[in-house]
């Protein structure tokens, strides 16, 4: 009973547990709405410390999966994989394949992906077991690394902000702070460098900062002096949970705008608190929707120009986020759920349950 009343506080449709001793494989499967169609989301894989907080991990990724889809205008549901596992491990081919199996048993009500802690050589393993994945590399046909789609997405986002809090979307001499300099942060620096701004960066690995001083030109900054920096936008690229009470007392910026996944550390309550401190937060998945958008585009066989093209409608989602907040004197958080919930309701019917005919 007490695991049914997990699965309906977040009115997920199903939770799979996959377990496989000889492939050393311990894998959760959250699908959380189908009503739009098959859900999407990652397999991330992590040293959780115990099942709990993978299974609170996949649970929170999904239904952000589904209200990513659903804001962004496409025709997917939310789903998401946890592999409980180090992410450093060697030998994958077997982990991977296995899960595959999994996922190929849900017959298309879930595709994954990569996320953090995999790699596209293991959605190469997936593949050898299921067509239900994405995020494979260009030379089998895939869409590759989605980083640069989802780096555009964030620029156009930025861009989206700007002219919501000065009036024009020129990013030209703006002092822009960005926290991790991973395949998103270095992507986007090279976007925000070339349309002028001021770039700062950091990262708490120093050669990641090493290989980006050769291409990008950008100020970098220690992880820990992050906060002391005033900036026109500060941009978490990094991890999740990084928009708290410590971290907001601190922030000197007028707009958050980054890609990181579940930036609020509690949605209502910090979403509240920066609208209250006049900062504009950029609602996580609508901004990082590119590399959704990316892997979708997958399914209908993949084209870099036509993934850039969808992702520029990111500037008019999130004007359209910005406009309600502003209307109805709301945080941005709860109106982006709002335009999520509704279209969930009207076009998914919310009963629907997606199953491959
Ligand atoms: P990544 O692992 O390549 O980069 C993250 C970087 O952040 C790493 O270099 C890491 O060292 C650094 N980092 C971690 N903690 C830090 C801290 N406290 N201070 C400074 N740096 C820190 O990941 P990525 O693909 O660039 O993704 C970045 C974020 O965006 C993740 O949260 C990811 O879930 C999210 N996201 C990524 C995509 C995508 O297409 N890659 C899409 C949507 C969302």
């Amino acid at each position: 009973m007490e695991l049914f009343e997990i699965i309906e506080r977040d009115e997920h449709e199903q939770i799979i547990f996959c377990s496989n001793k000889d492939a050393g494989l311990r894998a959760i499967i959250a699908i959380h709405n189908t009503s739009l169609g098959p859900a999407f989301g990652g397999t991330r894989m992590w040293n959780y410390g115990s099942v709990d907080e993978a299974l609170t991990d996949v649970m929170k990724l999904s239904k952000i999966m589904t209200y990513k889809a659903a804001v962004t205008g496409l025709n997917y549901g939310g789903g998401n994989a946890v592999i409980i596992g180090n992410p450093q491990r060697e030998n994958r081919e077997l982990l991977f394949r296995t899960f595959g199996k999994y996922v190929n048993s849900l017959a298309g009500r879930y595709y994954t992906a990569e996320d953090v802690g995999t790699t596209v050589e293991d959605m190469e393993f997936v593949r050898m077991e299921t067509k239900y994945v994405t995020g494979i590399s260009k030379a089998l046909g895939g869409s590759g690394n989605p980083a640069p789609v989802t780096a555009y997405g964030i620029f156009v986002g930025m861009k989206a902000c700007a002219n919501a809090r000065w009036g024009n979307d020129s990013l030209e001499n703006k002092k822009i702070v960005i926290q991790g300099a991973g395949q998103v942060g270095k992507n986007l620096a090279e976007y925000l460098t070339a349309s002028g701004a001021k770039v700062f960066i950091t990262d708490i690995y120093p050669e990641k900062i090493e290989n980006l001083s050769k291409s990008v030109k950008a100020e970098f900054v220690p992880h820990d002096k992050i906060f002391e920096i005033d900036s026109d936008i500060f941009s978490p690229c990094a991890l999740g949970g990084i928009i708290n009470e410590e971290t907001i007392n601190k922030l000197n910026c007028e707009i958050i705008a980054g890609s990181a996944n579940n930036q609020l550390e509690n949605e209502e309550k910090h979403g509240r608190m920066l609208f209250e401190k006049g900062i504009l937060y950029a609602p996580d998945y609508v901004i990082n929707a590119g590399g959704l958008i990316n892997v979708a585009n997958e399914l209908e066989g993949y084209r870099q120009d036509r993934a850039l093209k969808q992702a520029d409608k990111i500037y008019h989602n999130l004007s359209k986020v910005i406009e309600i907040s502003e209307k109805e004197n709301v945080p941005p958080c709860l109106a982006s759920a709002k335009i999520a919930e509704e279209r969930l309701k009207h076009i998914g019917g919310m009963k629907k349950i997606y199953t491959k005919n």
